[in-house]
C-alpha cells in the first residue's frame, strides 16, 4: 500500500494533471516500440510517490468526429475495418490489431483530456500519445492517428483556443505535425531533431532545428534556449503541446544525439520554465523512447513529469 503524497493532497497546490489508461497499451509484444512503457511509467510515477493511484484521470476514446477534423474518411475506415494494404501497413511499422487500433483513439482522447486540463490548471500530461508521425490520410513510423493534431484542431474548432504551439523535442522530426498544419497560421510548430534520421522527407516546420549526429547535451541546450525563446516572442500560443520524446537520448536503439539522463532533465525543465514565464498552459505528450535499457526510457518520461512538477512548484 502506497501512502498518497501529502504534497499532493495539498490544495493550495497547482496541481499537475496526468491522464492514463491500462489500454494505452498497443499490444506489441517484442516490438523496438516498447508498449509496454506506458503502464511502466504509471507504475513508477506511484512508486516514487509522485502520483498516488487516484491521481490518474481515465480518458475516453477519441469522438469520430475530431478525428475526421484531422484525418481522411477512408484511411479512418481503413484502420476501423481492419483493410489497411500491405504497403500501408509497412509504412505504419507496427502490427495491426484492434487493441492497436483502439489505444490510437484512446491516445487522441488523452490528448483532447490533456489539453482541457492544461487549459484548466496550467500543465496536464498525457501518459502516452504524441504520435506526430502520422498524416492526414496513413500512417507511418509507429504513428496510426494524430493524437496532438486532432486535440488542437479541435479546440481550434470549437473556438476553446485560437493559437496553439507544438514543441517537438522527440528526437524523429515531426512531419506529420508541420505537414497537417503547413497552411494554418493559428498553429506554430517547432521541431528539434537530428537532421539524419527518420524521416527522409522533412515538410518545414514553422522552425525547424536540425541538429548534427552525436549532440551533446551542451549544445542541445543552448539551441534549446535560444530557439524556444525566440520563437515563444514571436507567436504568443494560448497552448503549447509538449512532445516529449525520449529518444534524444545516447542509449536510444533509433536516435543518434548524445544527451544524458540530466540533460533531458534540464530539457524538460526549460520548456516549462519558459512556458510558464509567458503565461502558457503545456499539455505534454510522450511520443518515442527506445533505450537500450528500457528502465532508462521510463526514467526519462517519468522526470518529464518530475519537471512540470517542480515548475509547477508541486514538489
Ligand atoms: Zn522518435
Amino acid at each position: 500500500m502506497i501512502a498518497r503524497s501529502n504534497v499532493l493532497n495539498s490544495p493550495l497546490m497547482p496541481p499537475v494533471k496526468l491522464i492514463y489508461s491500462d489500454n494505452y497499451d498497443l499490444n506489441l509484444g517484442s516490438h523496438v516500440f516498447p508498449s509496454t512503457k506506458y503502464k511502466r511509467v504509471h507504475d513508477k510515477l506511484i512508486q516514487e510517490k509522485l502520483a498516488a493511484p487516484g491521481d490518474f484521470l481515465e480518458p475516453q476514446p477519441a469522438d469520430d468526429r475530431d478525428v475526421l477534423l484531422v484525418h481522411t474518411e477512408e484511411y479512418m475506415r481503413k484502420l476501423k475495418t481492419g483493410t489497411l494494404s500491405e504497403f500501408e501497413l509497412a509504412r505504419l511499422e507496427i502490427p495491426y490489431s484492434p487493441e492497436m487500433v483502439n489505444a490510437a483513439w484512446l491516445s487522441a482522447g488523452g490528448s483532447i483530456l490533456a489539453a482541457g486540463q492544461a487549459l484548466a490548471h496550467g500543465i496536464a500530461v498525457n501518459i502516452g500519445g504524441g504520435f506526430h508521425h502520422a498524416f492526414p490520410a496513413h500512417g507511418e513510423g509507429f504513428c496510426a492517428i494524430h493524437d496532438v493534431a486532432i486535440a488542437v484542431s479541435k479546440l481550434l474548432a470549437e473556438e476553446t483556443i485560437h493559437h496553439a504551439m507544438t514543441v517537438d523535442l522527440d528526437v524523429h522530426h515531426g512531419n506529420g505535425t508541420a505537414y497537417i498544419f503547413a497552411r494554418n497560421s493559428s498553429v506554430f510548430t517547432f521541431s528539434m531533431h537530428q537532421e539524419n534520421n527518420y524521416p527522409l522527407d522533412k515538410p518545414p516546420s514553422d522552425v525547424d532545428v536540425s541538429l548534427p549526429d552525436g549532440c551533446e547535451d551542451e549544445q542541445y541546450l543552448h539551441l534549446l534556449r535560444e530557439n524556444l525563446w525566440h520563437a515563444l516572442s514571436s507567436f504568443q500560443p494560448d497552448l503549447i503541446f509538449f512532445i516529449a520524446g525520449a529518444d534524444p537520448y545516447k542509449e536510444d536503439q533509433l536516435g543518434g544525439l548524445n544527451l544524458t539522463l540530466a540533460g533531458l532533465q534540464e530539457r524538460d525543465r526549460i520548456v516549462f520554465s519558459m512556458a510558464k514565464e509567458k503565461g502558457a498552459p503545456v499539455a505534454v505528450t510522450l511520443a518515442g523512447g527506445y533505450a537500450r535499457d528500457v528502465e532508462d526510457t521510463i526514467s526519462i518520461h517519468v522526470g518529464t513529469v518530475r519537471a512540470a512538477m517542480q515548475v509547477a512548484g508541486v514538489t
